[in-house]
């Protein structure tokens, strides 16, 4: 059974504009509506980030795999991890740690899944910009995206949830 926790809604219109394809780049480049790039110019609340910093920021998914989906990203338009520099690699590394303490303090998260896909082969769903997803997990998660495709979708829930992991960030 699910346990209740601060992110008890997921956000299906949007996993549905995704699956239409919607937002999606046009091209490799960085000007072919790349969204990771993009986001940084946007304010917080609008890109929804959670937390920017020198080389590296955190942003909300989406299109979460699981409710407080993040990702962490450079801001460079870079596709291979082996194409970081120190700086991006350690910052990277360093907001994948915050990332989890923020969701653990935030949610209650038990567990998480963490990784990236390089490449569309391999399942990147946005190739050309590099990101590492972090997708939070609690014991029954399985069986919550069936309960939760009932309840009504706010779209205040993506700001609400940014709001709450933004001040969990430490
Ligand atoms: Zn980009």
């Amino acid at each position: 059974m699910h346990e209740p926790d601060n992110f008890d809604r997921l956000w299906t219109p949007h996993r549905m504009a995704y699956i239409k394809g919607e937002n999606k780049p046009t091209g490799s480049g960085a000007e072919d509506g790349c969204p990771f790039c993009e986001i940084p110019k946007l304010s917080d609340e609008d890109g929804l980030v959670v937390a920017r910093g020198e080389v590296v920021f955190a942003v909300l998914n989406l299109y979460p795999y699981n409710s407080g989906h993040l990702m962490v990203v450079p801001y460079r338009h870079v596709s291979g991890y082996d194409e970081l520099d120190v700086a991006e690699m350690t910052e990277l590394g360093d907001f994948t740690q915050r990332a989890l303490r923020a969701l653990r303090k935030g949610s209650g998260a038990q567990g998480f899944n963490v990784g990236m896909n390089l490449g569309h082969v391999a399942g990147a769903g946005i190739a050309a910009h590099l990101h590492q997803h972090v997708v939070p997990r609690w014991g029954g998660d399985t069986n919550f995206m069936p309960v939760v495709a009932q309840t009504k979708v706010l779209p205040q829930l993506l700001h609400d949830t940014r709001e709450m992991l933004a001040q969990a960030w430490e």
